[in-house]
């Protein structure tokens, strides 16, 4: 049976560098969620769906097709056939992703399709999200929630965006998680069975080195 380990937690926890690396040394497949979030989102901006109704992002929440690649050395994101793994890490999308996640017909659709690519890795695979444990694979072998302080969590991000605004990149992810957090439709979640991962003062290489040996036990 192949191994799925789902690892959830906020943003800035260091989730997609250290799903990314667990992967690769166990030789899994690696889904961002967070990426086909991002995905759908960017349609909907480049659509000029209105971001402040929820009726019209559930009207067209099955148009866009997104695919995502599960190589953890090269992960991949198309929609319709077009690669935005870079316009979907604008602050565009980063600050509309939590208002179109939040309707619960797109989450139905991106959840069945991270369903059919977890169960589809034939050898095994590590999904990252916010409602990996507790909503899309609650019967997942591993489930890991990863924690840190608003300030790590602030400089590791504005550290990633090179030179942004410490305190301007601590608002937004507060905001965006207070969003993720409190919306009705699988919220970012602790599942009951995942073990507690705090970040703040562990180096990348130690938090890896922590989730492996949980998978290996
Ligand atoms: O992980 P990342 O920061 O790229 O996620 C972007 C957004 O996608 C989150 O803020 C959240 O609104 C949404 N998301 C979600 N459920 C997941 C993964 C991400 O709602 N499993």
């Amino acid at each position: 049976q192949p191994v799925i380990v789902a690892i959830d937690g906020p943003s800035g926890t260091g989730k997609s560098s250290t799903s990314k690396a667990v992967a690769a040394q166990l030789g899994l497949s690696y889904l961002d969620t967070g990426a086909q979030y991002r995905a759908i989102t960017w349609w909907m901006v480049t659509n000029g769906i209105d971001m402040e109704d929820p009726s019209a992002i559930a009207a067209v929440a099955g148009k866009p097709e997104i695919v995502s690649g599960t190589d953890p050395a090269h992960p991949t994101i198309t929609v319709d056939g077009v690669d935005v793994a870079g316009p979907i890490r604008t602050q565009e999308v980063t600050a509309k992703v939590s208002a179109v996640s939040a309707v619960p017909e797109v989450r139905t659709r991106i959840t069945e399709l991270q369903r059919s690519l977890a169960t589809s890795a034939e050898d095994g695979i590590v999904v990252e999200g916010r409602d990996i444990g507790t909503t899309v694979l609650p019967d997942a072998d591993l489930k890991i929630f990863l924690t840190a302080s608003p300030e790590a969590r602030a400089a590791r991000r504005s550290g990633e965006l090179k030179g942004a605004d410490v305190h301007a990149t601590r608002e937004a992810l507060i905001k965006r998680d207070a969003a993720d957090s409190s919306r009705k439709a699988s919220p970012l979640a602790k599942a009951g069975d995942a073990v507690e991962v705090d970040t703040t003062d562990l180096t990348l290489a130690q938090v890896i080195e922590c989730v492996v040996t949980l998978v290996e036990e």
